[in-house]
């Protein structure tokens, strides 16, 4: 990881064409997440190394939910993305940090009522990687059927594979939350007000302000 050195503006977000500068809550809440990687980037290799693990591992099963994509959705009637309700939980968020990507440009709606913005005419608009995990992990019953027919092996694997990342994704977590407090634990008297500091702020943003306004 190249952290030494890094400033914010050194933060990139994936430009989708027509679509707005990224909102300033977003903005603020990814740097706010940007610093805190920044500030404690030793302490973080464990936690960037699973992260670049569940990357190849999220990359490995993208040929396969592409091909059932590609069986089933342009003839649906009913597009999970018009109808679900989905977010960048905090995790997302530090595991798009972690392996170094262009962030997306935004939350997927400013206001629960509201379909995600980056659904299209033809798709999805934000590459797989960059999709908050609700929507990489989700097959349909009428994908669920597709490879029950078809791939009954490829079920069966897709299905370990989404089970290992998510169980990775807890660890990834724990990893995370560890590198930030382990310095708060060299000044114990110091450690809830350390924590509280660093950790609630991105919380309270991240689930409370940042999946449906800005
Ligand atoms: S994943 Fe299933 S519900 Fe969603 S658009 Fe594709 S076919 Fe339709
Ligand atoms: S981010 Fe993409 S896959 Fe997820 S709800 Fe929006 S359009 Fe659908």
């Amino acid at each position: 990881m190249q952290r030494e050195g890094r400033t914010l503006s050194d933060l990139q977000f994936h430009r989708i064409p027509g679509m707005d500068e990224p909102p300033t809550t977003w903005a603020t809440s990814n740097q706010a997440l940007d610093r805190l990687i920044c500030r404690h980037h030793r302490y973080i290799k464990p936690a960037a190394r699973i992260a670049a693990v569940i990357r190849q591992e999220l990359e490995a099963i993208f040929p396969l939910l592409d091909t059932v994509c590609r069986r089933t959705c342009p003839w649906c009637p009913d597009p999970c993305c018009i109808v679900t309700k989905v977010w960048y939980d905090f995790i997302d968020l530090v595991f798009l940090h972690l392996i170094e990507v262009p962030l997306p440009p935004g939350p997927l709606a400013f206001r629960l009522e509201d379909s995600c913005r980056y659904l299209s005419s033809r798709g999805c608009r934000l590459s797989r990687l960059i999709r908050p995990w609700g929507c990489i992990q989700y097959t349909c019953p009428t994908q669920r059927k597709n490879l029950h027919q078809c791939r009954p092996d490829d079920e069966t694997q897709l299905d370990l594979a989404i089970n290992k990342i998510r169980d990775r994704r807890y660890q990834l977590e724990t990893e995370f939350q560890r590198a930030v407090v382990w310095r708060a634990d060299m000044y114990p008297c110091n450690k809830m007000l350390s924590v509280q500091v660093k950790c609630r702020p991105l919380y309270e943003r991240i689930f409370t302000v940042g999946p449906f306004s800005d």
